[in-house]
């Protein structure tokens, strides 16, 4: 599995770019803006993409939805309680910091459990509600893309309209029952692992 991380817009958003290492087939993880430069990337690498998928649709993770989508004619995948959030700037919070982004609707809608396939490489949804009511992790390869749950030392807000922090912490005790290498792509900030977050994340001592 290759992994590219290229962080864009003004909230230092992760929009990630996992590939088939044989094939060249790429998914693209939260495309959150400044479509032009992940574009270059994937020329860059020689990557063919074949999906975007969105762990939540808050507008730092979706400001070069529509343009990816259009460009490469790709489908968009979401899950179906954070499609409210992609469709209106309103619902995404993106109006509330003057910066109206939204797409158009998705095409299909993940679901806890649901496999998907990258060539040779296999991942699992994992429902992570809590930052908002259809945050997903893609897990898989001893990878884990948990969007705003789960960062470095911190886990996701849930002081926002649509967040429920009693969620996030169910979603976060989901995620500590990973594997300890697994290595976690956060929506923002350096990667880590679950083990490490398991010993050193303040937010989580307290867990079971
Ligand atoms: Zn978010
Ligand atoms: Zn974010």
């Amino acid at each position: 599995m290759l992994v590219f991380t290229i962080t864009v817009g003004p909230f230092f958003e992760n929009c990630f770019l996992v590939a088939d290492e044989k094939t060249k087939e790429a998914w693209i993880i939260d495309p959150g803006a400044e479509g032009n430069r992940i574009r270059s990337e994937i020329q860059r690498l020689g990557l063919k993409p074949s999906k975007i998928i969105l762990t939540h649709a808050h507008g730092d993770h979706i400001g070069a939805v529509e343009e990816l989508r259009q460009f490469y004619k790709i489908p968009v995948f979401i899950h179906e309680k954070d499609h409210p959030l992609l469709i209106s700037p309103e619902e995404n919070l993106s109006a509330a910091f003057g910066m109206p982004i939204s797409a158009g609707k998705a095409e299909e809608f993940l679901v806890e459990g649901g496999r998907l396939n990258l060539g040779e490489l296999n991942f699992e949804v994992i429902e992570t509600p809590g930052h908002t009511p259809g945050g997903i992790t893609l897990y898989g390869e001893k990878a884990a893309f948990t969007g705003d749950a789960l960062f470095a030392g911190s886990i996701g807000r849930y002081d926002f309209p649509h967040s429920d922090g009693e969620l996030l912490f169910q979603s976060l005790q989901k995620l500590m029952k990973l594997p300890d290498d697994t290595v976690v792509y956060s929506g923002h900030g350096p990667a880590t692992t679950i083990g490490r977050e398991r010993k050193m994340n303040p937010f989580l001592l307290d867990l079971d």
